[in-house]
């Protein structure tokens, strides 16, 4: 039966023409189904009479009461008063829109049933506008049996109107009832209440129901929508990683030769996190379909090397490796590695990014096509069409938290040759918390390196308001005294990237002027790379003792000698963003210092999370707490690609949901049709993750 539901367009009901489902669809409302999952955001008690002397400003009831006087008054605006008594109190009803009708139907001595907001009037309390109807003679006027949902409304679309389509919607429920996808046995076991007794419950629930609980999303019938809600994300998820397995790759198993060599030619041993993931990594690269492996490693916890390993371990099986970048600087730091750690072994290492052109694009393209290139870096410029790979049998894909789960997707199928898919290696800086990455991520395999090199030394971290920007510069003039690098820097103003570089050049300016016997530099993201590239060789040749920079250099950036950062206005920056940005400093041996200075008045969460950075520099923790400051949109940095959007579920409220969502995943796919027909409902169809 589910379903019919699922295909009966919102057009069905009576009086609903285009221009009303064009509103509907705008609150995500195609079906019949779609309809009854558009839950109340709280309620209204009509059930009682409230008596007047009883009410407390704020209050949202119904009141019955005698009309004493109506009068027209001319305030600040003209409006019509009435004066009503019920035996305990007297209180106003004000309208500022009526009608000569309305003023001669509130008679004096007539009886009237009103329900609005209590708030203080000039006289006592008043209702402004309330909704009311005559009580006829003595006759009975009913009240409401349930309470009255309010629920999220949209331009043109009333709450009343909405209300009633709404109950339309559930004379239809009683006909054709939505089948219960969860089994019998798993309901009663979690006592989680039958998915029609849920919809009908939270739609009307009666008098008695706990409203606080359901504020809080907290109800049994709520989090047995939210519990199905989240199951089917999860199902897509596995749904598409199971796909993923049926599609072929070339097995790349482990050699040895080159692997070896290149751990004997670094200055350093791995880190045990390192061996571990790397080993993780290389026996997924030895099965016949395409690894899906995320990496995640807090800033500085040398993801590179992994990289390097897992490229070396495809080049040892006569396939190239792509690795992507998601900066053109950042890119071409990994070139640079790559170039010096691969060429020594006699391998050759492409380059290719957007700014590319001409001859020297061409030569790259050939390379990559000859299958002369065995590692080619770039940034998403390697997807472009006219690059084509001789033999591709793996992708890294650096810093994902910037993609979400539909461009990972199309990447993958950029990077297919035929029926072959290559392996792919994701690599993130941002932590990701753990409930996040158990349903965003469930198509993938995640592996993390929980160790930094030895001799780091945590980095100190200050806040200060901008008001002691002299100071700020005072510590940095000694810090390049003593022959350390400074990193200044500017954050972005109003989103807009023009007004972020002038600051930094303004900045720069002033800096070069207050502190003359320093070699300054400027990066920002509207040099051409090639300039960026210099400014940024001569900083980590260390020519330059400062660097004001825009935040271009968050990822990736690697010098050692670097030990102080300043960041202007950190309140408008997330947390994860800061955290990268310090990872910056603290690379080498010295002390570091991170210097926030903000401009005052924070608000109180901007002080709590300021806070929070100078607590800590475990990346878990602040991504645990950016999740909670922010929520999940923020987080993943997927807010505009619509991933992880629900209706019901809240990943934070909801998160002792998912233990118990992924335990049962596997009961439910044994159903098929079951599994279909839930990412069906929530996820709509064709909208579902994989179809792409
Ligand atoms: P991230 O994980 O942030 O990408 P990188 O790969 O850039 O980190 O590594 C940061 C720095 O640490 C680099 O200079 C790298 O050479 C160095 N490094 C990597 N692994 C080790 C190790 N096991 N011991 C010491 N230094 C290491
Ligand atoms: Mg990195």
């Amino acid at each position: 039966m589910s379903q019919q539901l699922a295909d009966i367009p919102v057009t069905e009901l009576k009086g609903v023409g285009n221009a009303l489902a064009i509103k509907l669809e705008r609150l995500g409302i195609h079906s019949m189904q779609d309809m009854l999952l558009h839950l109340p955001l709280r309620y209204q008690d009509r059930t009682r009479v409230v008596p007047i002397g009883g009410l407390r400003p704020g209050d949202e009831c119904v009141i019955e009461a005698e009309v004493k006087v109506a009068d027209v008054v001319q305030g600040r605006r003209r409006s019509l008063v009435c004066r009503i008594q019920d035996g305990t109190g007297t209180m106003s009803l004000r309208f500022f829109h009526f009608n000569a009708a309305q003023k001669n139907s509130l008679k004096p001595g007539s009886r009237i049933r009103c329900f609005g907001e209590a708030r203080p009037g000039a006289h006592g309390l008043e209702m402004v506008h309330p909704e009311y109807k005559q009580i006829a003679g003595d006759g009975y006027t009913p009240i409401a049996e349930t309470l009255t949902p309010v629920y999220p409304a949209t331009e043109g679309l009333h709450q009343n109107r909405l209300r009633s389509l709404i109950d339309l919607a559930q004379q239809y429920l009683k006909s054709h009832p939505l089948e219960d996808l969860l089994p019998d046995a798993m309901r009663s076991r979690w006592q989680m209440p039958e998915i029609n007794r849920a919809i009908a419950y939270l739609h009307h629930p009666p008098a008695d129901a706990d409203q606080d609980q359901m504020l809080e999303g907290k109800h049994p019938a709520q989090r047995r929508l939210a519990f199905e809600e989240l199951l089917a994300h999860h199902l897509s998820l596995l749904k598409l990683r199971a796909k993923t397995r049926e599609l072929g790759a070339v097995a790349l198993p482990f050699q040895g030769h080159y692997c070896q060599t290149f751990i004997n030619s670094l200055p350093f041993p791995l880190t045990n996190a390192q061996l571990r993931v790397s080993q993780e990594v290389a026996q997924d690269l030895a099965q016949p379909w395409p690894m899906l492996r995320l990496v995640q490693g807090d800033v500085g916890s040398g993801k590179t090397v992994v990289a390097a390993l897992a490229g070396l371990q495809a080049v040892e099986n006569n396939q190239q490796a792509a690795v992507m970048a998601p900066t053109e600087i950042l890119a071409e730091q990994h070139y640079n590695n790559f170039s010096a750690w691969l060429e020594p072994l006699g391998l050759k290492v492409a380059w290719l990014a957007g700014k590319l052109k001409g001859k020297q694009r061409e030569a790259q393209l050939q390379l990559i096509r000859s299958g002369e290139a065995h590692v080619v870096v770039g940034t998403h410029a390697l997807f472009q069409e006219e690059v084509v790979f001789a033999d591709l049998g793996l992708v890294v894909i650096d810093e994902q938290h910037r993609f979400g789960v539909h461009q990972r997707l199309s990447l993958r199928e950029k990077g297919r040759n035929g029926h072959i898919t290559p392996h792919q290696l994701i690599m993130t800086a941002t932590p990701i918390p753990r409930t996040l990455t158990m349903s965003a991520y469930a198509d993938l395999d995640c592996s993390i390196i929980d160790e930094l090199p030895p001799g780091r030394t945590p980095v100190n971290t200050v806040v200060i308001a901008d008001e002691r920007r002299d100071q700020v510069i005072a510590r940095v003039k000694a810090a390049c005294a003593e022959g350390r690098q400074v990193y200044w820097v500017c954050t972005l103003i109003e989103e807009s990237e023009a007004l972020q570089c002038q600051a930094a050049e303004v900045t720069a300016e002033q800096l070069r002027e207050t502190l003359p016997e320093l070699r300054v530099g400027l990066v920002h993201g509207r040099m051409k790379p090639a300039e960026k590239a210099a400014v940024m060789g001569e900083f980590k040749a260390a020519e330059l003792d400062l660097l004001v920079a825009t935040t271009v250099i968050e990822v990736g950036v690697d010098v050692p000698n670097a030990s102080v950062m300043i960041i202007e206005n950190p309140e408008r920056l997330g947390l994860a963003q800061l955290h990268q940005l310090r990872g910056r400093v603290g690379r080498g041996s010295v002390e570091s210092f991170c210097v926030l200075m903000y401009h005052a008045p924070l608000s109180k969460q901007g002080r709590e999370r300021l806070a929070v950075m100078r607590e800590t520099t475990d990346g878990f923790k602040i991504a645990e707490k950016d999740l909670q400051l922010r929520g999940p949109g923020e987080v993943l940095g997927t807010r505009q690609t619509g991933m992880m959007e629900f209706r019901i579920a809240d990943l934070q409220r909801d998160a002792d949901l998912l233990t118990r969502v992924k335990q049962v995943a596997s009961q439910i796919n044994e159903q098929p049709l079951h599994a279909e027909a839930m990412i069906g409902r929530w996820l709509g169809r064709g909208e579902e993750y994989g179809t792409v």
